[in-house]
């Protein structure tokens, strides 16, 4: 979770913002470990964002209608559902206005949450944004530990709480390795 794909959205919409451009930011309200109404990264940015779910789509959808945005920035877009998803598609194309998704692409047990699935399957474009495992090879997929420094492998796709995400390689995903040596915390 540690790619800076926060940092990147924030920075995005500052550039919107000294052109004087108008932003919607919307964040999966699935997410609230750091916070429910914030985009929050990792270097201490934040900025207020729209907690979004499947029960207050419509009223976002609406908003979007009303309002000329020129550009709307979604961060955890992982946790959103299809339904949510196909939504906010069909408002970028009738409304025109350009839709940037931030997410992770697998979760912990390694397969693809509902909400990236989806965005592979119908957005226009996809960048990676690059980072690295404690072993330097690229991370490209996502374990979880829990407080007790268990790591866990199985279980619902969406699994907040007291955990903690590490970026990984395949191999040390495999592995199950989260640290160069795990007795060594
Ligand atoms: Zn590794």
């Amino acid at each position: 979770m540690n790619a800076g794909k926060s940092t990147e959205l924030l920075q995005i919409d500052h550039n919107y913002q000294s052109n004087n451009m108008k932003t919607l930011l919307l964040k999966s309200s699935v997410d609230t470990r750091f916070s429910e109404t914030e985009i929050v990264s990792r270097l201490g940015l934040k900025k207020q964002a729209y907690p979004l779910n499947d029960d207050n789509i419509n009223d976002v959808i609406n908003d979007i209608k009303k309002n000329h945005y020129h550009c709307i920035l979604i961060d955890e877009s992982q946790f959103l559902s299809k339904h949510v998803i196909l939504k906010l598609a069909d408002a970028c194309d009738t409304c025109d206005v350009p839709m940037m998704f931030f997410g992770l692409k697998t979760d912990y047990t390694g397969h693809l949450f509902e909400g990236s699935k989806t965005l592979l399957e119908i957005a226009d474009n996809f960048r990676e944004l690059k980072t690295v495992c404690w072993c330097g090879k690229k991370a490209t997929m996502n374990l979880l530990e829990n407080s007790q420094g268990e790591i866990i492998k199985q279980g619902s796709p969406i699994h907040l709480g007291d955990t903690e995400y590490h970026s990984v390689c395949r191999r040390h995903w495999q592995l199950g390795q989260a640290y160069p040596d795990k007795n060594d915390k």
